[in-house]
């Protein structure tokens, strides 16, 4: 029972450096990352973050990266987990939070994207509310559940098609209830599991779908100079990293944080939003 529990939280973390190819049972195929940007943060109200256009027959559009960028930015992504079922092991004293990592990332200056489970929010309002309220920051959408959107992604317990919409859409209405603003229309499916179903089912939601292109290895680890150095090793311009937001299952990320951020900019890489790196994915944004 606990290994697979373990087991199913690891991988849904995405600690196996698979990506999503290996988790979203065609995934990568069904990646076809769309470049159309439908509206633009230069010409666009500020409430009105950039968008993908929708991918064929309408589906939700996924957004893995900003490969072959011509300028050094990088996106740093953190996953705040929590699933439906853990509100007994919050209960019981475990940390789904991570206030030091946040506070680490505001020292340092670090724009970044924390893609949140509606179940989080509920858990820690107010610290859902103050990274909300923090320009610094935006908070993108990871389900309300953090149940898997394929059949099989490691273990996890499945949301059936006729709720995935409902499961997204409860996110946003949790972060509302919490008071969060700064919120931007980017959906991380949980463990990066996704396949055409789940994209057909998610377009009502209007939502791009965002995915990584390098895994930074956080979810269980201990050594932060191995998550630190394979981010290091991994990251190119216009790079998505994932990390996570969560305690207890990644006790080591706010040290690789600061080992990291250093050192990328030292090779002239600027942090972003992931809300910036769609915005230019086209080379440029356009209306
Ligand atoms: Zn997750």
């Amino acid at each position: 029972m606990t290994y697979v529990r373990r087991f199913a939280l690891v991988c849904a973390l995405g600690a196996l450096g698979v990506g999503a190819t290996a988790c979203g049972g065609g995934g990568g195929s069904a990646g076809h990352p769309a470049r159309k940007v439908v509206s633009a943060p230069a010409s666009a109200a500020p409430s009105r973050p950039p968008t993908l256009a929708p991918g064929p027959a309408g589906l939700t559009p996924v957004f893995k990266s900003a490969a072959h960028s011509p300028v050094r930015t990088v996106a740093l992504t953190f996953d705040a987990d929590m699933t439906a079922d853990e509100g007994p092991r919050a209960a019981a004293g475990e940390h789904f939070d991570n206030p030091a990592l946040i506070a680490t990332l505001r020292r340092l200056k670090v724009p970044a994207t924390v893609f949140m489970t509606g179940r989080w929010a509920d858990e820690y309002p107010a610290e859902a509310r103050s990274i909300g309220a923090d320009p610094l920051f935006e908070v993108a959408n990871h389900s309300y559940s953090h149940y898997a959107f394929t059949g099989d992604c490691y273990g996890l317990p499945t949301v059936p098609p006729a709720r995935m919409r409902s499961d997204v859409e409860r996110a946003f209405t949790a972060f509302r209830k919490a008071g969060v603003k700064r919120t931007v229309p980017y959906f991380r499916f949980p463990g990066g599991c996704y396949d055409q179903r789940a994209l057909r089912a998610l377009t009502p939601a209007g939502v791009t779908a965002v995915q990584w292109d390098v895994v930074s290895g956080d979810a269980f680890a201990t050594d932060s100079d191995a998550v630190a150095q394979q981010v290091l090793d991994g990251v190119r311009p216009g790079s998505v990293v994932v990390m996570h937001c969560t305690r207890s299952a990644a006790p080591a990320t706010e040290r690789a944080v600061r080992a990291v951020v250093p050192k990328l900019r030292e090779r002239g890489y600027r942090f972003v939003r992931v809300s910036e790196l769609i915005g230019t994915a086209a080379g440029r944004p356009s209306r």
